[in-house]
């Protein structure tokens, strides 16, 4: 069975390769060689997903999903949340994100934070929807150098280290995408 994967970033095409199974051939956009941007101009997680995938369907007219993640911090109103990608301006950059994160942070006690993912899965005629959730904290200053966006900083629950001290296969048993994309494979095995 081939899937489409409606998504140019590669540090997640590939922690979504290392966990399909055998019989799925996971097409990303690079493989297909799809260059186009996809719309994300929904105001929630949600609806950013199926956004992107059904985008992607009326585009490739085949089997597709999306996610969209947003990183929620309950100290500062849920920001970043649906804004994660360019919190710190159109440049997209993680660095910048993370500094701008840990300055509005820096006079708060609850550093409580939590990823959510959702996908949005398009399959014989009809939309599908996944959700995966990570709670844990954000640290005071960045630790390792795996993963991308805001890993660095997100230590999740009862866990000593961050995301990004983390390899692939550690940090997808617990993450957000992880979870989502446990429940769309559960589902695509009925
Ligand atoms: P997207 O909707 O999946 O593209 O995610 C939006 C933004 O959330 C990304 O640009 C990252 O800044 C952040 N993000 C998404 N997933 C992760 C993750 O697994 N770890 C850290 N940051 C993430």
């Amino acid at each position: 069975m081939k899937l489409v994967f409606a998504s140019h970033n590669a540090h997640k095409v590939a922690e979504i390769k290392a966990m399909m199974p055998a019989h799925i051939e996971l097409l990303s956009l690079t493989d297909l060689g799809y260059h186009e941007e996809i719309p994300e101009t929904a105001a929630t997680i949600e609806g950013n997903a199926i956004l992107k995938a059904t985008f992607l369907r009326d585009e490739l007219n085949c089997a597709v999903f999306a996610d969209d993640t947003g990183l929620i911090v309950p100290a500062l109103n849920g920001e970043p949340g649906v804004f994660s990608a360019r919190y710190a301006g159109p440049q997209k950059d993680a660095n910048d994100n993370m500094d701008l994160l840990l300055e509005k942070l820096t006079d708060k006690t609850d550093r409580s934070a939590y990823f959510q993912t959702v996908i949005a899965l398009w399959i014989n005629g009809e939309m599908h929807q996944f959700e995966g959730r990570v709670n844990g904290e954000i640290i005071q200053e960045k630790r390792g150098v795996d993963g991308f966006g805001y890993d660095p900083i997100f230590i999740p629950e009862n866990k000593g280290r961050t995301f990004a001290e983390m390899n692939a296969q550690e940090k997808n048993a617990l993450s957000h995408r992880g979870r989502a994309l446990e429940k769309m494979l559960t589902f695509l095995n009925q």
